[in-house]
């Protein structure tokens, strides 16, 4: 199938090609010098102190649950409008992802109304989704968490580049991690940052990384050690070199392509408040900074999702939905089947996504939201 107005697309040119050449051409292939350079580059960046590549998102949140001493018996406080892995994560951690509702049509968030109310002696931890990268009420959240001795991990895999009071996601709670998967704000082809400024947890989240082996194959090529020891129970949660180094090319055209999907964000919702204005447009009053990750729109009650998906794709237009709540899905049910969210529940059946990348034009912005009126 070949979209004329695709969902989402990357920003790859001469600087990437290059980048990954020069990591062949050096025979050096795995976390060496240029991931620690992707590391320093996203930490300048973001301000976070501490800054862990690693093989994908997912890999993150469940090296974060781990390092935070997260186990069997404990419980985690999760959204069920987000992507399964959120949730997945948990179990790894061998932990019970309880799942929370949302606040509502204006911001698709979780509710610190209904964590609070999910609070039981087990809970250790809070993981909290920033949609579209646009900030969950993480004032509420923190103090919800300091109340109640809880952890906070940040799944800010939409949030390149957002923030919340000039202070970044990812950087608010004790972990964030971010995801660099191709339809993300900034793409390693598969890759993830896990994020945080507590140096303790950042050294226990570096050996969980590789193995818990207290070298790697770097050091010793460095001359740095000869052998290792290992101390604990880790992964192979490795970023590669060449995955590095499309990181750092593609971090420096984060702000500019963050920028351009905001102006077009708001194209957006100003095109779609005066053609169907019976469509809501979450977060379009939100006050933090965000990535403009996703461009999420509310359809009225009553109207038929997959016909219109239907229609805008025989027009070339692609669109996608965020999400099928994670609490709905088979094995989520097989666990739980008595968990209910009445908001999640609503929204997430009238939920639509419109496609968003920095390369849209506002032309094109025009003739979706065209095309929307007339399917509607
Ligand atoms: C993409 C995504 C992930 C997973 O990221 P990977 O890098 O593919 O593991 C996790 N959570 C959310 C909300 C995502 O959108």
């Amino acid at each position: 199938m070949s979209w004329r107005v695709p969902l989402a697309d990357v920003d790859f040119d001469q600087e990437e090609y290059e980048a990954v050449e020069a990591v062949l051409k050096s025979r050096w292939l795995t976390m060496g010098a240029v991931t620690q350079q992707f590391e320093q580059a996203f930490s300048e960046f973001s301000g976070i102190e501490h800054c862990i590549a690693v093989s994908n998102c997912t890999a993150g949140l469940h090296l974060a649950l781990v390092a935070l001493g997260i186990g069997a018996g404990d419980e985690v406080i999760v959204p069920s409008l987000s992507f399964v892995a959120t949730a997945n994560t948990v179990r790894y951690a061998g932990a019970k992802p309880v799942f929370a509702d949302i606040i509502g049509e204006e911001d698709l968030t979780i509710s610190p109304d209904s964590i609070k109310a999910r609070i039981t002696p087990k809970t250790k931890a809070i993981m909290v989704m920033h949609y579209g990268g646009y900030a969950c009420d993480m004032t509420q959240i923190l103090e919800i968490a300091k109340e109640n001795h809880l952890s906070i991990v940040e799944d800010a895999a939409h949030a390149a580049g957002s923030s919340l009071d000039s202070k970044s996601l990812g950087g608010w709670g004790e972990v964030g991690c971010f995801s660099f998967f191709p339809n993300k704000n900034m793409t390693t082809a598969e890759g993830g940052m896990v994020t945080t400024n507590d140096a303790n947890l950042a050294h226990k989240i570096r050996l969980l990384r590789s193995h818990a082996m207290t070298s790697i194959t770097w050091d010793r090529y460095q001359g740095h050690a000869w052998s290792y020891d290992v101390v604990g129970l880790g992964y192979n949660y490795r970023i590669d070199e060449i995955r590095s180094a499309l990181g750092i090319t593609q971090l420096k055209k984060l702000k500019l392509n963050n920028q351009k999907r905001r102006s077009l964000t708001n194209y957006y919702w100003q095109a779609l408040n005066q053609m169907v204005p019976e469509v809501r447009t979450p977060f379009c009053r939100h006050s933090g900074e965000s990535s403009n990750h996703i461009l999420p729109i509310i359809l009225p009650v009553g109207a038929n999702r997959p016909e219109i998906m239907e229609r805008m794709k025989e027009q070339g237009i692609q669109t996608s939905i965020h999400y099928p709540p994670i609490h709905l899905f088979s094995y989520y049910r097989q666990l739980d089947s008595t968990v209910a969210l009445e908001i999640t529940e609503d929204l997430a059946k009238r939920e639509l996504t419109l496609p968003l990348f920095p390369g849209l034009e506002n032309t094109d912005v025009k003739s979706v939201v065209r095309a929307l009126a007339d399917s509607l």
